[in-house]
């Protein structure tokens, strides 16, 4: 937040500050004709399986490689906090970090939800997004953002000092704990920055610091996914409910949240080009 400046500003200061802009990661190469095959595949997906969501608590689900799952609204405007495992190996998970600097501060239709590293992969791509009219508002806000963490207890005593258990990190640890009998330690220690589900956020213009408002998300609307690999996901129903005040607390209204999963028939998806994990040879320079 640099609003007070202690140093002097140098002679040549224009000179310094007047830069082009360059993108540091140019994505034109990660457009693939996946997107095409996946919008055809969308309109014969049949439905396997849902759950609900309770709010301010979590569930896992699980997607097989080459189905489709759904995030929607069902009752009232809730934001969703979303994890994503590969199945098979829980130290592969989503990297909201370097998805961010691929595709910017939101994601949607045709970004793909990339892993940690050393894999950075795939691990799924978003497929529909009935917000997706929503754009960026003249606040710089929009839906679906990779900015921000989760909301989470230490924060919130850091800045509260209260003891609070609902969550989305907490959320997320025990529906891990509950579901997938994993010790609470390492539960807490896999669960990572989200996919902030429906949250409006943005930057604020003057300070720059993470800003929420009330999310536009409506019953009925959803945002989909191509799994890419075998996934594990876990969903918490946000204690913020729309994030439109404030989270971290059982002050706000809040809703459930529904996932479904979707089969298609595997010729609609003959033409997929398979998510590899990264074939970088993991030297490091060191030979
Ligand atoms: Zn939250």
């Amino acid at each position: 937040m640099k609003i007070k400046k202690f140093s002097k500003k140098p002679f040549d200061w224009e000179e310094r500050t007047g830069a082009k802009p360059v993108v540091c990661y140019p994505n034109t190469n990660l457009q693939d004709n996946n997107l095409d095959v996946l919008l055809k595949a969308r309109k014969f997906l049949v439905k396997k399986n849902e759950i609900t969501i309770s709010p301010r608590d979590a569930k896992t689900f699980e997607v097989n490689s080459g189905n489709f799952f759904r995030i929607e609204s069902i009752e009232g405007p809730q934001v969703g906090d979303l994890n994503l495992f590969q199945l098979n190996n829980l130290n592969e998970k989503f990297y909201s970090g370097k998805t961010r600097a691929l595709y910017g501060t939101h994601i949607s239709v045709g970004d793909k939800m990339y892993s940690n590293l050393p894999y950075l992969r795939s691990l799924a791509t978003i497929t529909w997004d009935t917000l997706d009219w929503y754009g960026y508002d003249s606040d710089g806000g929009s839906v679906h953002d990779v900015i921000g963490t989760r909301c989470d207890p230490y924060t919130s005593k850091l800045l509260s000092g209260n003891d609070y258990h609902y969550c989305c990190h907490s959320n997320l640890t025990r529906a891990l704990v509950k579901e997938k009998n994993i010790e609470i330690k390492k539960a807490e220690k896999i669960v990572h920055d989200v996919l902030n589900v429906f949250m409006c956020t943005g930057f604020t213009k003057d300070t720059k610091q993470y800003f929420m408002k009330a999310s536009p998300v409506r019953p009925g609307d959803y945002i989909e996914f191509f799994a890419e690999t075998d996934l594990l996901g876990v969903l918490s129903a946000c204690p913020g409910g729309d994030c439109g005040s404030e989270h971290s607390s059982d002050t706000a209204k809040c809703y459930p949240l529904k996932v479904s999963i979707w089969s298609v028939d595997q010729k609609y998806l003959e033409n997929i080009k398979q998510s590899e994990t990264s074939s970088y040879n993991k030297n490091h320079g060191i030979d």
